[in-house]
C-alpha cells in the first residue's frame, strides 16, 4: 500500500484517480481548494478508511509525508482559467513549486498534468513530444498555456538540479462522468445543451478539430506513467489519436440523444487551436498504452450519466 497525494482531487480527473488508486488499496490524500472541483464528486470516498480530503491552496506550502505526488490542481476549463488568470498562473506555477519542494523534502515521486495547450495553435500536426509549440505569451490562453509550460521547466530543473523523480505527461482533451455540468468544455456543454434540447453552442465554423480521450483510459495511463521505471520521465503525450470537427461532435451528442437541439453559431474565443491531435507512439512504446475507449462509446456513456444527474436534480 502506498501513501498517494492527489492534488485537484475533488476535479473532473483527480475525481477519478482517487477512485482507482483506492480501488488499487492506496491510501489517497485529496487535496482540493474547491474552486472548480466539489465535495459532490468526491461524496462516495469520504466513508472509505483510506481516504482523507484537505481543503488547501496549493499556491502556500504544504506538508505531508507520502509516496507519490499526482499534481492536477489547476482549472482546466478556459472559462474557469480565464476567470482569474492570475490566479491560474499562481497556481500552476507556485503550485508546481510547493509541490516540488514537498517532493524534494520526502524524496517521494511526482507526477505533474500538463497539457496539449503547450503546443498553443500548432503548426506540426499530429502533435510530437519534440515540438516546442507555437503560443502566444500575452492572449487570454497564455495564464494556462504559459503557466503549464514553466511549470514543466520546473520539473525538467529540480529532476537537473535535486534528481527529482519526475513524470510529465501533455494530457489532450479528456471527457467523461464527473465533468461538472457548468465546466464550460465542449463535450458537457454539448452533452447538457442536447438533452435540455437548447441551442448547441458552436464556436466560430466548428471546423477545428480536437481529439477526445475517454476517461478511463486517461487514468489507466496516468498510473502506468506513474509506476513506469525512473528513466521514463517524458514530456508524454496522452490522449486519444481520433481527430473530430466540433460540427462532427455536436452531430454525434445530437444522434445519440436524440435531441431536437439546432446548432447556433458563436463567435471563435481568441487564440483558440485550429486543429490538435496527438501522436502517442512515445506512450505505446514506453508505457505500451494506447486508449481503448471509441469516442462513439465513450460518448453514449458519458451522456448516460449526465441524464442520470439531471433525473437525480429534478427528484
Ligand atoms: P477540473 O477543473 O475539473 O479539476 C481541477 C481541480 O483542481 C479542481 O478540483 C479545482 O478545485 C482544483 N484546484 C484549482 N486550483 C487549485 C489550487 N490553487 N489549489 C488546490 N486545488 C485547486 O479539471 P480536470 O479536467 O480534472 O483537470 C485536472 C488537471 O489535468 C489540470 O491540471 C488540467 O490542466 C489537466 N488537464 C486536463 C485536461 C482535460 O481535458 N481534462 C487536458 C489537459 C490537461
Ligand atoms: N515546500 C512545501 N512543503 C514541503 C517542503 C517545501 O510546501 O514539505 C514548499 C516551500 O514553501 C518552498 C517550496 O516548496 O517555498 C520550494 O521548496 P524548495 O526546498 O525547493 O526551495 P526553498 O525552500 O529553498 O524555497
Ligand atoms: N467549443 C464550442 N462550443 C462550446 C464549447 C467549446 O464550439 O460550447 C469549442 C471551442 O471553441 C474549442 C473546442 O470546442 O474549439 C474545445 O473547447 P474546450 O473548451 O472543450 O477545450 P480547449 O481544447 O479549447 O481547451
Amino acid at each position: 500500500m502506498k501513501k498517494i497525494l492527489v492534488t485537484g482531487g475533488a476535479g473532473f480527473l483527480g475525481r477519478h484517480i482517487c477512485g482507482k488508486l483506492l480501488e488499487d488499496g492506496h491510501d489517497v490524500i485529496c487535496v482540493d481548494n474547491f474552486f472548480t472541483g466539489t465535495k459532490s464528486n468526491i461524496v462516495e470516498f469520504m466513508d472509505h478508511p483510506y481516504f482523507e480530503v484537505m481543503r488547501h491552496d496549493v499556491c502556500f506550502p504544504l506538508y505531508v509525508e507520502v509516496d507519490e505526488i499526482y499534481n492536477l490542481a489547476c482549472p482546466a476549463s478556459p472559462v474557469h482559467y480565464q476567470h482569474d488568470p492570475v490566479q491560474t498562473t499562481k497556481t500552476s506555477v507556485h503550485g508546481a513549486i510547493n509541490m516540488l519542494g514537498l517532493a524534494k523534502r520526502i524524496n517521494a515521486k511526482i507526477l505533474q498534468t500538463s497539457t496539449s495547450e503547450v503546443y498553443g495553435d500548432p503548426e506540426v500536426h499530429p502533435q510530437t513530444e519534440d515540438y516546442w509549440g507555437n503560443v502566444n505569451p500575452i492572449g487570454i490562453r497564455s495564464c494556462y498555456d504559459e503557466g503549464k509550460r514553466c511549470a514543466e521547466t520546473l520539473f525538467f530543473d529540480y529532476h537537473r538540479q535535486h534528481g527529482l523523480k519526475i513524470k510529465v505527461a501533455r494530457l489532450f482533451n479528456t471527457y467523461g462522468s464527473h465533468m461538472h455540468p457548468n465546466d464550460g468544455r465542449v463535450v458537457s456543454n454539448f452533452i447538457m445543451q442536447a438533452l435540455k434540447n437548447e441551442p448547441i453552442t458552436i464556436y466560430g465554423d466548428g471546423e477545428q478539430t480536437r481529439s477526445f480521450c475517454y476517461v478511463d483510459d486517461m487514468v489507466n495511463v496516468l498510473i502506468k506513467l506513474m509506476d513506469s521505471p525512473d528513466n521514463i520521465l517524458g514530456p508524454v503525450n496522452v490522449g486519444n489519436p481520433g481527430e473530430f470537427t466540433i460540427l462532427e461532435l455536436a452531430q454525434k451528442v445530437i444522434d445519440f440523444t436524440g435531441s431536437s437541439s439546432k446548432l447556433e453559431l458563436k463567435p471563435l474565443p481568441h487564440d483558440d487551436p485550429t486543429r490538435r491531435r496527438p501522436d502517442i507512439s512515445y506512450a505505446k512504446k514506453h508505457l505500451g498504452w494506447e486508449p481503448e475507449v471509441k469516442l462513439d462509446d465513450g460518448l453514449r456513456k458519458t451522456i448516460e450519466y449526465f441524464e442520470q444527474t439531471l433525473k437525480e436534480e429534478a427528484m
